[in-house]
């Protein structure tokens, strides 16, 4: 069976989820084979089989950690010229993104980003890409080389399947590009306990409708209550309420959660090129005109500051 590498996400050999649903993904397309650059892929190794992995190749070296992009790039094609891999899959993450493009061009392949589905064809890999706010699912297949495909958080469940696992070293010499960009800091954001917006599953977003930074309290209640994390408006975030880096839309981050829950957000095009494509959309807006409600699959007409604490109230209570 063709194999088909999956770059791992990880932090210190902890995997991310969305490495979890590549695999999951890769199972359809071939044998997932995972390529775990930096330290501890030992430890990820028993994750990585538990998802699909029959083989990790692994390599560790200072200029993953010292340098940006450029020497993982040089590791994914060292471990294409070793597999001859029917496909490659990179999560949808900017460094993600930045590492296929970059694969691609060198090994003259074709590049499909930000996948929300992947289906094996007679000629190659068939890839969904929801464009124009989530109005067409266009399908794709690339043409050239090894196709290399990037693919959105939360595209599909995770779905354990017992395979070896077993690590196996692969040798990159890195070249002149590596170490062209260095990394000077890096600091760990504040940790909230809550899961890393573009990976949550569930994601609560508060907009201009919610008048105020300690009115925040109550959409970051229900997010806790759903196990979600906190998303907001850039009327939100400009107007102080929020950090910038929980904005939601085109000068902010782009999610793609199970349930995507909007309050007090009106729907704008740019807020919208954010979380479109969500599984599920559910708007509270007091507005019933609000354009928020042309893409939603739920629309709950009413005010946010009774809606939310009911919802929450009424998730608690569900959970016992
Ligand atoms: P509004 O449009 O003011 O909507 C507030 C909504 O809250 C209204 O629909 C109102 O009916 C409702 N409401 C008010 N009170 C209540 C209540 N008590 N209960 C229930 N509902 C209530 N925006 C983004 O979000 N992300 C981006 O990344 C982004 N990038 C941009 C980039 C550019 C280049 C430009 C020009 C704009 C960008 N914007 C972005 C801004 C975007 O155009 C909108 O201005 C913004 O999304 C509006 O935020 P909002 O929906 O919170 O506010």
């Amino acid at each position: 069976m063709a194999e088909v590498l999956v770059l791992v996400d990880h932090l210190e050999g902890a995997v991310r989820k969305p490495t979890l649903e590549l695999l999951t993904l890769a199972r359809r397309l071939g044998d997932p084979v995972a390529v775990h650059l930096g330290p501890g892929a030992e430890s990820a190794a028993a994750t990585l089989g538990e998802h699909g992995a029959t083989r990790v190749l692994a390599a560790d070296a200072p200029e993953f950690a010292d340098y940006l992009v450029a020497p993982k790039v040089d590791a994914l094609q060292a471990a294409v010229e070793a597999v001859s891999p029917a496909v490659v899959l990179v999560s949808s993450s900017p460094e993600g993104k930045e590492i296929a493009a970059r694969l691609a061009l060198r090994t003259e392949s074709g590049l499909l980003t930000d996948a929300v589905d992947i289906a094996a064809g007679d000629e190659g890999p068939v890839v969904s890409q929801s464009v124009f706010a989530a109005a067409y699912t266009t399908t794709s297949r690339v043409t050239q080389g090894t196709p290399v495909i990037t693919v959105k958080p939360n595209a599909v469940t995770p779905e354990p399947a017992q395979a070896a696992g077993t690590v196996e070293e692969l040798s990159v010499s890195f070249g002149p590009l590596a170490t062209g960009t260095q990394v000077v800091s890096r600091t760990p954001r504040e940790s909230t306990g809550r899961p890393e917006l573009t990976e949550a599953a569930i994601v609560v977003s508060g907009g201009r409708g919610v008048n105020g930074a300690e009115n925040f309290a109550l959409i970051e209640a229900l997010a806790d209550s759903l196990g979600g994390a906190v998303g907001a408006s850039r009327a939100a975030v400009d107007a102080g309420w929020y950090p910038h880096s929980h904005q939601v839309g085109q000068t902010g981050k782009t999610v793609s959660p199970q349930l995507y829950v909007a309050a007090g957000i009106s729907g704008a095009i740019q807020h919208r090129a954010g979380m479109q494509t969500s599984k599920t959309i559910v708007a509270i807006n007091k507005d019933s005109d609000a354009p928020i409600f042309e893409l939603v699959d739920y629309g709950i007409v009413g005010d946010l500051f009774d809606v939310v604490p009911a919802l929450t109230e009424q998730v608690n209570t569900r959970k016992g």
